[in-house]
């Protein structure tokens, strides 16, 4: 899909009526409420996936905005201990307060994390835009000293910084997502090529696992995908896991499945699916591409 035609949906995506955006972000998003979150991992379970949720919600102005999000997070940890499922939560921390105040945050994100502890459960602290990048990973340092073992963090393989971020974070062995990166970032900073993003996500996946890390490999892209396979031959199927959204390249997630690698789906629910999918859209003009590639069929294997 060219980048023109991307950027030029994009443009129009705003006029488009709400029942059609509806209808292209049903795909991928679980739906509005946390039964639906609920509903959509059962069956991914059943199908031998493993999920993570998220709760839509990304930009908050009040401190009490942020309190509800931990609160909501209780209510989806606590649906996943009382419905035997499979799932993980993923955060955001500008969500739980990052752009108030980062003590603020850092309060509320322990709350998630401790009552993730409490019922096993284990939480993922999703990447952002790079201004917030250095803060989260000093939260993710702050919480492992803490001595909370139950969270993760996500590296994105578009940013020069990253190898860097591996070799320094190196000492708390780090359970990390690793991926390209949805953020389109400026050249100082990120990888700008296509090949570029890729080599770096293999560099950064031989460091993390030559560290003994344990990596979520998350992508769609088959060269990756064919590239991980390589490394993680050899390894027991609990070292290590890929990661996929929900509603992308499905087909592709049942074979890794049936050759028996663990696959986690990364599944978001909540009333924000509207501003969810256009800010994923203006992020990233490439995803109208696939959407628009998905509405005549292209997509999906
Ligand atoms: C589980 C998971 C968690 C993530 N968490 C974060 C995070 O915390 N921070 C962050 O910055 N980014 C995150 N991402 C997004 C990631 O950084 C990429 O932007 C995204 O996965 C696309 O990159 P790709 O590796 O799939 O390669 P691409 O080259 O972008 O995609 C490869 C192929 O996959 C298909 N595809 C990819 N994405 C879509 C889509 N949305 N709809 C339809 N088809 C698609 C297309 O066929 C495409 O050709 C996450 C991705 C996954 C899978």
């Amino acid at each position: 899909m060219g980048n023109v035609l991307d950027r030029a949906l994009v443009r129009v995506l705003p006029a488009i009526p709400t029942p059609i955006v509806r209808k292209v972000s049903n795909r991928y998003i679980a739906g509005p409420t946390l039964d639906d979150a609920c509903r959509v991992v059962r069956e991914l379970n059943e199908a031998g996936k493993m999920a993570t949720i998220d709760v839509l919600g990304e930009h908050i102005d009040e401190p009490e905005q942020a309190r509800a999000l931990v609160r909501e997070h209780d209510q989806v940890l606590d649906a996943i201990e009382r419905n035997g499922l499979d799932s993980t939560v993923s955060v955001k921390l500008t969500a739980l307060g990052l752009s108030i105040d980062r003590a603020l945050c850092l309060e509320n994100t322990e709350d998630v994390v401790k009552h993730a502890a409490e019922s096993g459960n284990f939480v993922r602290i999703d990447m952002e835009e790079s201004t917030h990048t250095t803060q989260t990973l000093e939260i993710y340092r702050e919480l492992r000293g803490r001595g909370y073992d139950n969270v993760g963090v996500v590296l994105q393989s578009r940013l020069r910084r990253t190898l860097r971020d591996i070799r320094s974070l190196a000492d708390l062995k780090p359970n990390v997502r690793l991926c390209k990166g949805i953020y389109l970032e400026p050249p100082l900073i990120a990888y700008q090529g296509y090949q570029e993003v890729r080599d770096n996500f293999v560099a950064a996946l031989d460091l993390l696992l030559d560290g003994g890390s344990y990596v979520g490999i998350a992508t769609h892209d088959e060269w990756l995908i064919e590239q991980s396979l390589e490394r993680v031959r050899g390894m027991e199927p609990e070292e290590y896991e890929f990661q996929m959204l929900l509603g992308v390249r499905p087909l592709r997630g049942d074979k890794l499945v049936r050759d028996g690698h663990r696959l986690r789906i990364y599944t978001p629910y909540g009333q924000r699916w509207r501003e969810y999918s256009m800010r994923r859209l203006q992020e990233n003009p490439k995803i109208a591409g696939y959407i628009l590639a998905d509405l005549f069929g292209i997509n999906g294997s």
